[in-house]
C-alpha cells in the first residue's frame, strides 16, 4: 500500500471528537456578536448619524463626507473594542469564491509612533491591486484599476481565524471604466429592477407597498470527507472531484444515510460551524444527513436576498476553516463521487412586500389571492419565455456532472407547482367567463382558498423539479453546490421583472380600453396560462420517458456548459439582461467569456491530473502488480505446473489490456488538448467538452477494472469505500 494511504487510514481511523464550547449556553447572547448591525450602529454612532445612515441605506439619500467618516469611526472603535487590526474590502469577484485583501488601521504618526485610523474614504472605496481577477478582457491587466465600493445594504462583519481578526466591508468590484467585474453589482440592479415592477403591480392590489423585496434561504448542500485520505486522493485535491474510483459494495442504496443520525465527529463540526455562523448573524437553522453517504446539508432561516447571498458565501468560507479544525475537508463540488448523489445549492425564492405580505403565499382571502395569482403566473411565463437563460445561469463545469445524472434534477428547464394548483390555473383557463360578483366571489369559484392548508402539508412535493413551488416559495433546485447563486438569482429577478412591467402595460391598456380592472387581470393572466403551459411537468424529471416527452414539446435539453452559456447571448436575453440595465453589452459578453475560459481551465485541469495519476501512479502500481504475476507463472512452469501457469496468463494479460488503453487514451487525450488550446475562447471551451472531456470516462473505466484486479494492499489511493463513511 501506498505510504500516504496507508497512513491516511490510520489517521482517520483515530480521530477523537472535538466539541466546541459555544460563548454562552444561549444562542441569543451571542448572536450577531461579530455583524456591525443595527444595535451596534445605534450604540457607535450619534442619532443624528444614525438617522442619516438609515436614510442612506433606505431611501438612497445622500451619503456625504462627514456621514462616511461618522461611519467609519463608528465601525473603527466598534472592531478595535473587539481587537481587530486589520479591515479589508470583501468582495465576489467572477472567480466565484470571495476576495479579500487586508489593511492594517495602522498610520505612521509623528515621533515614530503609530495611530489607529480609518477614514470614510476608505470605507466607501478602494483600489486593490485586482488585476488577476478574471475580467473578460473588460481591464487592460497594465492599468489593474478596479475599485471596490461600500455597500452599505449589507453589514459589516468580523471575521476570526485563529487570534487574528479581521474587519469585513460587504463591497462592489467595478473596473475603472465602470463595467461590474463580480457576482453583487448586477444581483443589486436586479432587486433594485425587480422592487420596482412588482411594486407597480401590487398597486393594483394595495396602494400601501413601497417596496417589494426577494427573499432567499438556501439549502447547502455538501460531503465531508476525512482531511487525510482527501490529501490521499490527489483528484480531490487537483479538482475538488474524484477521477476514479470504484463505486463500493455499499453505496446509497440501501437509502439509510437520509435523515440518518448523525455521525459524532459530524455533529460536532455542525455544532462548531453553528457557533460560527451564529456569531456572524448567520441564522442557521436546520442540519441532517443527506441521500449519499457523507453527504449533509444546512439551510439558514431566508433572508433579504443580497444579505442571505452575503450569508451563503460567508458560510461556504467558514465551513472550510472549521472543517480544519475537524480534521475533515468540505467538498462543495457538485459531483464529488461517480453513482452517487451529487450537491446541490437549492435557492429558495419569493417576494415580500414592505408591508409584509408574502407575494406567493396563497390564503383564504380571495383578493388576497388574485394578487397570488398574478404574481405566480408571471414567474411561470417568465421561465417559460427564459428557460435557456436559466439554465444559462446555472451552467458550471462542476454542475454538468450533476445535471441529467441521474439523481439530480435535468437539464431540462421545467415548472412543478403541485396537483391543487394545476387545477386552479387549469380552471382559469377553461373557465371562459368568469363573473364578477361584488368582487369577492368571483375568486372563491376559483377554488384557490381552499389551498392553503392542503399546501402546507408536504406531501405535495416534487423532489425531481428544477424549479419547484413549495407552498409559499419557490425552489430553485437546479443550482449547483459550489455556486454564487447571486449568477442564477440576478437571472431569475430580472426575467420576473421584465414579465411583470409587460404584464402591467397589457392590464394597463386593457383598463385603458374600459375593461375592469379584476377582469382585465384574469383575462391577461388567461392568455399566460396558455402561453406558458409546455414549462409546467408534475410527472418524474429523472425519468427518460420525460426527456422524451420534453423534446416533443420543443423544451432545450442543453446539457453542456459551452453550449448553455451561449444562450446568454441570444437576441432575446440581451433585450432583457441589457434593455433593463442589468449588463451593458461589454459586461455580458466578458462575462460569458470569463465564464467559458473558466470552464475550459477546469477540463484542462483535470485532464492534466488524469493523465499524471494514471502515468506515474496507477499504471507503475499495475506493472508491478503484473511482474509479481509473471514471476509466479514462471516459478509454476519450472515446477512443471504448465496449467496453473497458463490460468495466471489470463490475468495478466488482462492488466497488460488496461494498461495499454489507459496509456493509449492518455496520449490521445493529450493531443486533443493540444488541439483545443489553439482555438478561440468559446471554440476552447467547446473543444474541452467534445474533444477532451470523454476521455475521462473511458481512461476511468480501465482504471477502475485495475482497482478490481490490484490486491488492495498495491492500491496506491483511498477507496471510495474508505472516503465515504465517515466515523
Ligand atoms: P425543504 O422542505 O425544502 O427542505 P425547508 O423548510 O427546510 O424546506 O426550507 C428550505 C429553505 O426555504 C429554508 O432556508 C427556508 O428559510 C426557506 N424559505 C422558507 N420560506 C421562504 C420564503 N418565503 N422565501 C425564501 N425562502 C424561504
Ligand atoms: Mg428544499
Amino acid at each position: 500500500m501506498s505510504k500516504l494511504r496507508f497512513i491516511a487510514l490510520e489517521q482517520a481511523a483515530s480521530r477523537s471528537i472535538i466539541d466546541v464550547e459555544p460563548p454562552s449556553k444561549r444562542v441569543s447572547d451571542y448572536y450577531g456578536i461579530n455583524v456591525f448591525g443595527d444595535e451596534a450602529m445605534k450604540r457607535y454612532l450619534s442619532s443624528d448619524m444614525y438617522k442619516k445612515l438609515k436614510a442612506y441605506v433606505q431611501k438612497g439619500e445622500n451619503l456625504d463626507e462627514a456621514l462616511a467618516d461618522a461611519v467609519a469611526a463608528a465601525m473603527k472603535t466598534w472592531a478595535l473594542e473587539r481587537g481587530v487590526t486589520h479591515y479589508t474590502h470583501w468582495f465576489q469577484p467572477l472567480t466565484g469564491a470571495t476576495a479579500e485583501k487586508h489593511d492594517a488601521f495602522l498610520e505612521p504618526a509623528e515621533n515614530g509612533k503609530v495611530i489607529e485610523k480609518f477614514k470614510g474614504s476608505a470605507l466607501i472605496k478602494q483600489e486593490p491591486d485586482a488585476s488577476s481577477f478574471p475580467s473578460g478582457g473588460i481591464r487592460n491587466t497594465f492599468e489593474a484599476r478596479g475599485y471596490t465600493a461600500w455597500d452599505p445594504t449589507s453589514p459589516a462583519f468580523i471575521i476570526e481565524n485563529g487570534s487574528s481578526k479581521t474587519l469585513c466591508i460587504p463591497t462592489v468590484f467595478v473596473a475603472y471604466t465602470g463595467e461590474a467585474l463580480d457576482y453583487k453589482t448586477p444581483l443589486l440592479k436586479s432587486l433594485a429592477l425587480l422592487d420596482k415592477a412588482a411594486t407597480a403591480v401590487c398597486e393594483y392590489f394595495d396602494k400601501d407597498v413601497a417596496h417589494v423585496y426577494a427573499t432567499l434561504g438556501v439549502e447547502q448542500e455538501y460531503f465531508l470527507i476525512d482531511r487525510a485520505l482527501y490529501l490521499a486522493r490527489p483528484d480531490l485535491v487537483m479538482a475538488g472531484r474524484t477521477l476514479f474510483g470504484h463505486a463500493p459494495a455499499k453505496g446509497q442504496q440501501l437509502e439509510d444515510h437520509y435523515f440518518g443520525s448523525i455521525p459524532s465527529r459530524v455533529r460536532a463540526f455542525m455544532q462548531d460551524l453553528e457557533i460560527e455562523a451564529y456569531k456572524l448573524g448567520i441564522p442557521l437553522r436546520t442540519r441532517h444527513n443527506e441521500v449519499a453517504p457523507s453527504q449533509f446539508e444546512c439551510a439558514p432561516v431566508f433572508e433579504e436576498m443580497n444579505l442571505a447571498n452575503d450569508h451563503n458565501q460567508l458560510l461556504m468560507d467558514i465551513m472550510d476553516k472549521v472543517a480544519e479544525r475537524h480534521n475533515f475537508k468540505v467538498l462543495l463540488h457538485e459531483k464529488p463521487f461517480a453513482g452517487i448523489n451529487g450537491s446541490g445549492k437549492h435557492s429558495n425564492w419569493s417576494l415580500i412586500t414592505d408591508t409584509g405580505v408574502n407575494l406567493l403565499q396563497p390564503t383564504t382571502k380571495a383578493k388576497e389571492n388574485l394578487q397570488f395569482l398574478t404574481f405566480f403566473v408571471n414567474i411561470i411565463k417568465a421561465v417559460h419565455d427564459h428557460a435557456d437563460l436559466l439554465r444559462a445561469s446555472i451552467a458550471s463545469a462542476g454542475n454538468d456532472f450533476r445535471l441529467g445524472a441521474n439523481e439530480a434534477p435535468p437539464a431540462i428547464m421545467s415548472v412543478f407547482i403541485g396537483q391543487q394548483l394545476t387545477e386552479v390555473l387549469d380552471e382559469l383557463e377553461h373557465n371562459g367567463n368568469i363573473k364578477i360578483d361584488k368582487g369577492d366571489n368571483m375568486y372563491m369559484k376559483l377554488g384557490i382558498d381552499k389551498i392553503p392548508p392542503i399546501l402546507l402539508d408536504n406531501t405535495d412535493r416534487n423532489r425531481t423539479s428544477p424549479f419547484a413551488f413549495t407552498g409559499n416559495k419557490f425552489e430553485f433546485r437546479a443550482v449547483g453546490a459550489s455556486a454564487n447563486c447571486a449568477s442564477a438569482l440576478t437571472v431569475l429577478n430580472t426575467i420576473v421583472a421584465d414579465q411583470l412591467k409587460k404584464f402591467k402595460i397589457e392590464v394597463d391598456a386593457q383598463i385603458e380600453a374600459g375593461k375592469k380592472k379584476e377582469v382585465a387581470i384574469v383575462d391577461v393572466l388567461r392568455e399566460y396560462i396558455k402561453q406558458s403551459k409546455n414549462i409546467r411537468f408534475e410527472g418524474n424529471g429523472y425519468s427518460e420517458e420525460w426527456v422524451e416527452e420534453a423534446a416533443r414539446r420543443g423544451l432545450s435539453n442543453i446539457k453542456t456548459t459551452p453550449h448553455a452559456l451561449e444562450a446568454y447571448l441570444s437576441k432575446k436575453s440581451r433585450q432583457v439582461l441589457v434593455g433593463n440595465g442589468i449588463f451593458s453589452e461589454v459586461e455580458l459578453e466578458a462575462r460569458v467569456d470569463v465564464m467559458l475560459h473558466t470552464y475550459a481551465q477546469r477540463i484542462q485541469i483535470e485532464s492534466r491530473a488524469l493523465g499524471n495519476f494514471a502515468r506515474n501512479q496507477i499504471i507503475p502500481a499495475a506493472l508491478e502488480y503484473q511482474n509479481k504475476l509473471i514471476d509466479n507463472a514462471k516459478g509454476l512452469k519450472e515446477l512443471g505446473l504448465q496449467e496453473e501457469a497458463d490460468n495466471l496468463k489470463d490475468l495478466i494479460q488482462e492488466i497488460s489490456h488496461h494498461i495499454k488503453v489507459i496509456k493509449t487514451k492518455v496520449d490521445e487525450m493529450i493531443e486533443a488538448r493540444k488541439e483545443a488550446n489553439k482555438l478561440d475562447t468559446h471554440h476552447r471551451a467547446i473543444a474541452y467538452c467534445e474533444k477532451v472531456k470523454p476521455f475521462f470516462d473511458i481512461i476511468r473505466y480501465h482504471i477502475d477494472k485495475l482497482e478490481l484486479v490490484i490486491p488492495d494492499d498495491m492500491w496506491p489511493f483511498p477507496k471510495y469505500r474508505e472516503l465515504l463513511f465517515v466515523k
